[in-house]
Order: C-alpha cells, then sequence, then structure tokens
C-alpha cells in the first residue's frame, strides 16, 4: 500500500464528475490495491473521506470512516470503514442544517455549509455487492461532502455566507466551542 498525493483546490481534476467503474474493473487487482492506497491516504492525513478526483483520478470511489480519536473532527461520531463505489446519493425530505466543514483539498480553511439532514446513498462495496443506506446528521454530511467531490463540487460552491470562512486556527479560537455545541445538539436530536 502506498500514500497518494492530495489534490488542492485549482486542479482541475477537482472540477470533474467521475465515471462509473465497471464489475471488471472492480474485481480487477488494480483497482482493489487503488482502492488500499485511497484508505491510506485518508488516514495518513487524517481525514474523515476521501474521493478518488483528490488523488487525480477519475474513477468514482470514495472512502469515509471516522475513528473516535479523528484529530481534524474529534466531534464527528464515529463511522466504520466504507468503501463506496459508483456512489449516489439523494436527499430525504427538505430539512437542511448548516455544518462547519473543511477539506484535505483545500488547506487551512473552513467554511458553514447548508447540508442535507437525511439523504439515501446507494453504493457497491469494493466486492461489488449493492448497499442502500439512510445516513443522517453529521455523517449524512460527510457523505454528502465525499460524493460532492466524485461531482466536481468542492465545499467552498456550498458555503452561502462567505463571512464563514476561517483558517482552522482562527475556527479553533473563535467559532469551534459555537459549533460543537450546534453539532452535539444535532447527533443528540437526529443521530447519524
Ligand atoms: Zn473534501
Amino acid at each position: 500500500m502506498s500514500v497518494l498525493p492530495i489534490v488542492t483546490v485549482g486542479d482541475p481534476v477537482l472540477r470533474e464528475r467521475a465515471r462509473d467503474v465497471t464489475p471488471d474493473e472492480l474485481a480487477s487487482p488494480e483497482v482493489q490495491r487503488f482502492i488500499d492506497d485511497l484508505i491510506e491516504t485518508k488516514r495518513a492525513a487524517n481525514g474523515a473521506g476521501i474521493a478518488a478526483n483528490q488523488v487525480a483520478d477519475l474513477r468514482r470511489i470514495a472512502i469515509v470512516e471516522v475513528t473516535p480519536d479523528n484529530p481534524r473532527y474529534p466531534y464527528k461520531p464515529p463511522v466504520p470503514l466504507t468503501v463506496m463505489v459508483n456512489a449516489v446519493l439523494e436527499p430525504m425530505g427538505d430539512e437542511t442544517v448548516e455544518i462547519n466543514e473543511g477539506c484535505l483539498s483545500v488547506p487551512d480553511l473552513r467554511g458553514e455549509v447548508d447540508r442535507h439532514v437525511t439523504v439515501r446513498v446507494r453504493y457497491l462495496d469494493r466486492d461489488g455487492a449493492e448497499h442502500v443506506e439512510e445516513r443522517r446528521g453529521l455523517t449524512a454530511g460527510t457523505f454528502q461532502h465525499e460524493v460532492d467531490h466524485l461531482d466536481g463540487v468542492l465545499f467552498l460552491d456550498r458555503v452561502r455566507d462567505p463571512t464563514t470562512f476561517s483558517t482552522w486556527e482562527q475556527f479553533d479560537r473563535h467559532r469551534r466551542e459555537e459549533f460543537v455545541a450546534r453539532a452535539k445538539a444535532l447527533v443528540e436530536r437526529v443521530g447519524s
């Protein structure tokens, strides 16, 4: 396994739509190795997730995994390792919530993003088995962030109020306390 270089905002590959992976491709040792590398890269960067576009690859593959000790997002509920191939996401209901997000491809910037509170996500796992799952709250936000990447969308595009942008240092200083309280209330209200 190897850690791949992560591309940053401005690289056109982050603005392209990733293409579906065929069953034959998915079963190939090359794609299976790529999935292992993507997991390794996400873990090395302490991300909550990563999408193929972020390592300059346009196969429709994304990972979500939140461990309880994640230093970037200690307030996020844990999510077991989820490998999504050909992921498609649909909102359930109209309710949205503002979540303060960051991104491995947008170094040292965070902002408040509108996310659907509940989504249904369909994907194939790395063995080709189909999954349909409902995700809620902060976890739904993480899934929306990753599937957005596969569609060429960055969290920056969804920030409605540009005055909410902050560096990570300024987030810690001025926004963390208020946001973590909001995040906890959301998790208590809707689960994850
Ligand atoms: Zn991201």
